[in-house]
């Protein structure tokens, strides 16, 4: 992999005027060990935010610089290390195969030729790195992934919950989940075909996401089985919950999915339950289940509390 490193100062710096451009940098003994030292120092880390950090340090050890910025539109990373200062210079980070983003240092003193060489000389250092960072950043996130849907997958949810209902009860605040379910959904492969069926999860996913979008919380959707899906809800308590999983269950009745000229109908039933004190993430997600099931039982396309009125015991 050939390493490009562009350089665009957003300040203006005396740059050599003779007839053969740049002076070139020489690389000394000293400099070939320092990169050595850097790549090895690098290595020791997958995560984007250490290894920015651990450059940045060294990079200090060698020239004066007040902050790092790094930033990646396609990947959406931004990592802001130090704070900025008046005069700054800028480099795209481009490899053979794909552009890494971009990095920004500043610092009160103009840069001088030679410190951006010796900069330039350490970013080389930095390529390898970053690119296996967010090679890493991206088998991370498809293993959390439902590649169907496009939501998150079992593995995430139960990452998230633990972590949520964590947070939920230190800070006494309230969290809802709802377990969704999509009605006869077996009838739908059968009728139309496993591929319409398909056609209908992603059609849900995206009703899922539409329904509670407009909201303050941040609500989370997880593909959890075949065709059920769940909703964790921060700070929201149990009317709260209630009400958006009636949204969603009337905009999973209203949703007409378009199949080889065939317009598809479903209901689904939705079971919804509060955090209570001292609650586990799995006795949550049970109390969800049963009152799905409940909604099942009672005849399908209805929304189901496990919690039937707000309880004093419930958080919020
Ligand atoms: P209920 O109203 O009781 O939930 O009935 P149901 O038919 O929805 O439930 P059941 O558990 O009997 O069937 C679920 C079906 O979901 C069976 C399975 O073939 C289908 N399914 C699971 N995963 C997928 C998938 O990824 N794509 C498609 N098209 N179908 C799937
Ligand atoms: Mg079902
Ligand atoms: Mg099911």
């Amino acid at each position: 992999m050939i390493a490009k490193v562009k350089r665009s100062n957003t300040i203006a710096f005396p740059v050599p005027k003779n007839k053969g451009g740049r002076r070139q940098f020489k690389q000394t003994e000293q400099h070939i060990t320092l990169r050595l030292e850097l790549s090895n120092v690098l290595q020791s880390t997958l995560e984007l935010a250490q290894i920015l950090q651990l450059f940045l340090d060294q990079v200090k050890r060698n020239l004066s610089v007040d902050s790092l910025r790094y930033q990646n539109e396609e990947s959406s990373h931004a990592v802001n290390l130090g704070e900025p200062a008046k005069h700054s210079c800028h480099y795209k980070l481009i490899t053979n195969e794909d552009s890494l983003g971009e990095i920004s240092f500043t610092r009160d003193k103009r840069f001088a030729e030679h410190d951006l060489q010796m900069l330039e000389l350490l970013i080389g250092s930095l390529i390898c790195p970053i690119r296996n960072a967010l090679l890493y950043q991206d088998a991370i996130a498809s293993a959390l992934r439902d590649p169907l849907t496009g939501t998150g997958n079992r593995m995430a949810m139960e990452n998230t919950l633990t972590r949520e209902v964590a947070i939920a009860l230190r800070h006494k605040q309230p969290l809802s989940m709802l377990v969704v379910d999509i009605d006869a959904f077996k009838k739908i492969n059968d009728i139309y075909g496993h591929a319409a069926g398909d056609c209908v999860l992603k059609n849900v996913a995206r009703t899922l996401t539409q329904c509670s979008r407009d909201t303050d919380s941040t609500y989370r959707a997880y593909r959890f089985g075949g065709e059920e899906f769940v909703l964790l809800l921060n700070n929201t308590n149990r009317d709260g919950a209630v009400i958006l999983a009636e949204r969603i269950r009337e905009g999973i009745e209203e949703m007409i999915t378009t199949c080889e000229e065939k317009s598809i109908h479903i209901t689904a039933s939705i079971g919804v339950s509060t955090l209570r004190t001292g609650e586990s993430a799995s006795q949550l997600f049970d109390r969800a289940d049963k009152a799905l099931y409940t909604a099942k039982d009672d005849g399908r396309n209805q929304v189901i509390s496990a919690d039937p009125v707000t309880e004093s015991r419930s958080l919020g």
